[in-house]
């Protein structure tokens, strides 16, 4: 940065709230000399700098480039309202964190897609930097802007903005994506070479190489190359691989105050237990465990270089890690007298052991967080959960008993074939918790008992069997939250619910195509950022956003769309099948469950792909 900007910045730094957002210079951060590598890559974040420095794959990603000796990986979050509004106001661009490098000026611009309620935020941080929004009119100078993370599955409604998108586990991949940048620029080749060297690579979109038609009905009818040698479909990528994976030795330790301020321990990938709501349970597959040796060497080197005092183990199912137990004995011996906790976060409710409780409790006690999703078990069953009521009863049992008194409890409305009963199935479950807590001698139960039950309204996803099933209308999910409001009128619950039109927004997005880019285009000119965020959150722009485009929200999030049908995300190769989806839809309306597959295989798809799927490999091929 400029001196002049750089005393503008110094500036708005002292006028804004929360400074340490925009300053970098954390313990631990990782500085190379950006003028001396060959490839730059502005890693960007598209929320707050508190939200992105709690996000795992941004930190392991970050890691890996910088560990490439010709290439540097520097952080960008997005600017709050108060420091965007200063820095359009005296004309400063936006930076990075490390090198305070204007974000225009690096060879890569990357994108993480966490959720879809941030889209407009990648609008504003290319706005932000003075980068043309759309691929179509960026030039030579420009960086190539690249996105990945879950979202990028359906990357239809961000073809307009990234050029590409690397689909899948982002540990090679993204250096791949390097390596060709790198070659390219020795050459000096052209923007639109690169591109095209770009599509060649397994896992990566390019979508200005492929154009999308529609049926007069709205519908799509093909997304097809527009030229040889680009990929008809595009293969996700899977590191196979995890224990052996790169993952960072140390971690920059914030100085204000981040949402998950803790080492991470990514213990496993992938989950096999096929809920049928669940996007990452599909997209993540296969499951793949990282050793209990390998992760308590990760264990001490984070905690000697960051000195934080909680481990988190993280992934989708924390209980179905094969050496669960293990894993948290010997790290409860190795930190125990350094007072550093472990907590398991993502724990499904007919896994939890009560020694794990009691080993988590032994040096300080996490919050006991529960979902049983559904309230009744034929509710459960469409949705494929495998758990049952008997599980919730002992799970809590064996927490009240442990001196837990305060649970937490996540449903959802909307799913399909719900009904009333469902709803009211959500209060009988709260009831049951109470009595069971009422049930454990007042000796070894905790004090206090508080539920906070949260029902959020169901959203479809693509890449999960519920693609094609509609999401309840806003009037219908104000009816289900006031029967909700009567069936948990009682004492020791709280019941918290989310704003439907939130959800609406975001089923519109999830499933969107290539038009809805300039939906989100418009919704962003009008005025939307942070709209994840309640107190920016503005859903009459987006609904202007969606009149002057001419598209209507309920196409996208309210129509039960044929099983037939063209989806916007059919070229992109997840592993899962669209039959094996489509299987699982039918069965789900005829309420009939799927075993977890590491009980056998159920043919999801990753059977395709040789060595890609440890369980079929090993054992499960049935
Ligand atoms: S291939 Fe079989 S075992 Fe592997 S994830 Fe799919 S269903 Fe499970």
């Amino acid at each position: 940065m400029d001196p002049v900007k750089e005393a503008k910045l110094e500036k708005i730094l002292e006028q804004v709230q929360k400074p340490s957002r925009y300053t970098g210079g954390e313990m631990n951060t990782a500085v190379k000399p950006k003028e001396k590598a060959e490839v730059s890559f502005a890693f960007c974040f598209p929320d707050t700098y508190e939200i992105g420095m709690s996000h795992l794959g941004m930190k392991i990603l970050c890691h890996i480039i910088n560990k490439l000796p010709w290439a540097v990986c520097e952080r960008v979050f997005t600017p709050w309202v108060d420091m965007s509004a200063l820095m359009r106001q005296e004309g400063v661009e936006l930076f990075s964190l490390e090198s305070r490098s204007p974000v225009r000026e690096f060879d890569i611009v990357g994108f993480t897609l966490m959720y879809e309620m941030s889209f407009t935020n990648i609008l504003e941080m290319l706005s932000l930097a003075g980068i043309p929004l759309r691929g179509a009119d960026r030039g030579e100078k420009d960086p190539i802007v690249v996105a990945g993370g879950p979202c990028a599955y359906n990357p239809e409604p961000l073809a307009k903005f990234i050029d590409a998108f690397m689909i899948g586990d982002g540990e090679e991949v993204i250096q791949e994506v390097c390596e060709v940048i790198r070659e390219h620029k020795r050459r000096g080749t052209s923007r639109q070479e690169v591109l095209r060297a770009l599509s060649r690579l397994e896992g990566v979109y390019v979508p200005s190489l492929y154009t999308a038609e529609y049926h007069d009905d709205g519908t799509l009818k093909s997304l097809t190359p527009l030229e040889e040698g680009v990929p008809a479909t595009v293969r996700r990528r899977v590191v196979t691989d995890l224990d052996g994976a790169e993952y960072p030795d140390t971690l920059p330790v914030p100085f204000t105050e981040i949402v998950f301020d803790r080492i991470t321990l990514e213990i496993m990938r992938g989950c096999t237990r096929g809920c049928r709501f669940c996007q990452a349970g599909m997209i993540y597959r296969p499951v793949r465990e990282r050793s209990v040796k390998t992760l308590l060497k990760q264990a001490e080197a984070l905690e000697k270089s960051t000195g934080y005092e909680e481990i988190s183990l993280s992934s989708l199912s924390s209980g179905d890690y094969t050496c669960l137990k293990e894993l948290i004995e010997s790290l409860m011996e190795r930190f125990e007298d350094r007072r550093v906790s472990v907590s398991l976060p993502s724990m499904r409710i007919d896994n939890i052991v009560k020694q794990s409780l009691e080993e988590t409790k032994r040096v300080k006690k996490s919050g006991l967080t529960l979902a049983p999703e559904a309230g009744t078990q034929r509710l459960r069953d469409v949705i494929n959960t495998g758990v049952t009521e008997e599980d919730l009863t002992r799970a809590v049992t064996d927490a009240f008993e442990c001196g837990w008194s305060h649970v937490k409890l996540y449903f959802m409305s909307g799913l399909p074939t719900e009904t009333d009963e469902d709803l009211m199935g959500i209060g009988e479950l709260n009831k049951k918790v109470i009595n069971a807590y009422f049930a454990v001698p007042k000796e070894k139960r905790g004090k206090d008992l508080r539920i906070t039950t949260s029902v959020s309204v169901f959203v479809p996803k693509p890449f999960t069997p519920f693609q094609w099933a509609p999401q309840d209308s806003l009037e219908t999910v104000k009816a289900k939250q006031d029967v909700l409001k009567k069936a948990l009128g009682m004492k020791y619950v709280r019941y918290n619910w989310h704003d439907g039109e939130l959800s609406y927004l975001e089923a519109c997005v999830a499933r969107g195509d290539r038009r809805m880019g300039d939906v989100i285009e418009a919704a962003w000119r009008l005025g939307c950022r942070f709209d994840g965020w309640n107190e920016h959150f503005r859903y009459d722009l987006w609904m202007r956003a969606f009149e002057d485009c001419g598209l209507d929200g309920d196409f996208y999030a309210l129509r039960e769309r044929p099983l037939d049908e063209t989806l916007p995300w059919d070229h992109i190769d997840a592993g899962v099948t669209k039959e094996y989806l489509k299987r699982e839809w039918e069965k789900a309306v005829g309420g009939k469950t799927t075993r977890d597959c590491r009980k056998g295989c159920n043919a999801c798809g990753l059977q395709r792909w040789k060595g890609a799927c440890p369980q079929y490999e090993n054992a499960g091929r049935v």
